[in-house]
Parts: C-alpha cells; structure tokens; sequence
C-alpha cells in the first residue's frame, strides 16, 4: 500500500521528518535545495555499523551546508527545501537505481549496515526518506509553476577539501549540465570576487546517472538551475557560514537584477 504506512516501515514516531523546510512563504524567485544537509539516522538502523568520528565527515553529510541554507534562505527571501537523513542511509541525489543510492563502501569506509541490503530495506529507506523529499520539492514547483512564480533552482553543496589522498583547489564550484543561461551568469558574478578559486562544473559535473535533484527538478522543467558546491574547510564553523551565505546572497541578489533586466524572470 502506497502512502504513510511506506514510511512507517523504517521511521517511528521518535524519528525526525525527512523533510525540513524554511521559508515557505519566501517571496525570491530562487528556490534552494539542500540534498545533504542532515546526518541523521533511523533508529531502526542503529548506527550502520560505523563509529561516530564517520559521521562526522563528509561521507555522511555536506559539512557547514545547514548552516549556509538556512542562513541565505533568510537572507535571500528564499524557500528551502532540505533532507535531514545521512547519505549514507540513502543519497538523494542519486537515482535510486544506481550503486551510489546506498553505498556498500565511501572514499576508503565500508559500511557495515548497507552491506547484503535486502531489496525491501532498500525500498523502506526509498519510501520513508527519499520519496516524501523528492516528492515535496515536486509539488513545490509545480505549486510555483502554476501560480506563475518565477522559479530558479539553486541545489546546494559543499566537498571535502581532500579526496582519496588529492587536494582541491577551488574555493566554491558551479555545477551544471543543460541550463546554459544561469550557470554561465553565476561564474561571471563569482569570478568578480576577489581572491576566488571558482570551479566552472568542479570538482564535479552534473549527470543523469550521478545526480538527480537538477536533472529531474531543474532540467526535465525547464528551469533556470545550478548546482553549488562550496570547499568544506570555509564553511566548517559559524563564522565561515554567516560569510559564504552574505557572499552568496549578495551575488544571488545580483543575478536575479540581471535576470530580471534580461526578462527571464
Ligand atoms: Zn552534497
């Protein structure tokens, strides 16, 4: 049976919602997603078989991004739409077919509670965490789209400094696939910054099969879209997030000038 009785295979009622939002009635034409942003996990599954210090790294969420979401979602007027679970109980930004959904291994860690997963714990972490998360973003949109609300989406990221024993350079990426008007626009504005290493579809490019928030939300729509990672070592504590999230909300407030000017939005 489809509905709540899904979810209420895997959360109980001591487990958080999958889905936090700010700023519903936000009045900016961006729409912010926020796909890692949590690193909570169902009691039911304990704590996958991992000590704590993992969940304190990027494998189980998008360090210092909560902070910087909710922060420009004020500054920026802006509705945010966020998921509190770890991805390493299931990525919402994979397609849930892929081997990534759930990762059996992350950078160099196994993860004991993934490993032999029964196809139906698969579909109860589908159904109680990525479905109603996906689903909201959806009806969000569509909501917008029919009361004609200029909506642009903005999915928000951060990425560990060192991957697999190699150092990034970039300060902040944009990423993208199809949208050839926003993200172009974004690089211009983030280049002006001084002292900005900014990563034109680095460390990574947006895909059908490694993503799913902009290919399925933005891109399938035809919305206005970027993704944005922001280098996790800037956003680590308050101060760094209050500083990327006054720097983004003033370039955002830029563009969305120019977008007007140019009649987009
Ligand atoms: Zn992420």
């Amino acid at each position: 049976m489809a509905g709540p009785a899904d979810t209420s295979l895997l959360l109980d009622g001591q487990d958080v919602p999958p889905v936090h939002e700010d700023n519903t009635a936000g009045r900016s034409p961006f729409l912010l997603t926020s796909d890692h942003y949590g690193r909570a996990i169902p009691r039911a599954l304990g704590d996958l078989g991992l000590p704590a210090s993992e969940f304190e790294r990027h494998i189980a969420w998008d360090v210092g991004i909560a902070g910087v979401a909710n922060a420009l979602s004020k500054q920026l007027d802006a509705h945010l739409i966020a998921q509190r679970y770890s991805r390493l109980v299931i990525d919402c930004n994979r397609p849930p077919d892929a081997a990534s959904s759930i990762p059996r291994i992350s950078e160099a860690t196994t993860i004991p509670g993934n490993e032999g997963i029964l196809r139906e714990a698969v579909e109860a972490r589908r159904a109680a965490i990525f479905d109603p998360y996906h689903r909201r973003i959806g009806e969000v949109i569509e909501a917008r789209l029919r009361d004609s609300v200029p909506t642009v989406l903005v999915s928000l990221h951060s990425f560990t400094p060192v991957y697999a024993g190699v150092a990034r350079p970039w300060h902040i990426g944009t990423l993208y696939q199809r949208d050839t008007r926003l993200p172009p626009l974004l690089l211009e504005y983030l280049r002006a910054e001084p002292n900005l290493v900014v990563g034109d579809n680095e460390p990574y490019a947006v895909s059908d099969d490694t993503d799913y928030t902009i290919p399925v939300h933005g891109e399938k729509r035809g919305l206005m879209n970027t993704g944005i990672e922001i280098r996790q070592d800037l956003i680590t504590d308050p101060d760094g997030q209050k500083q990327w999230a006054d720097r983004l909300a003033r370039v955002f407030g830029e563009i969305e000038a120019t977008l007007r000017t140019q009649g987009l939005i």
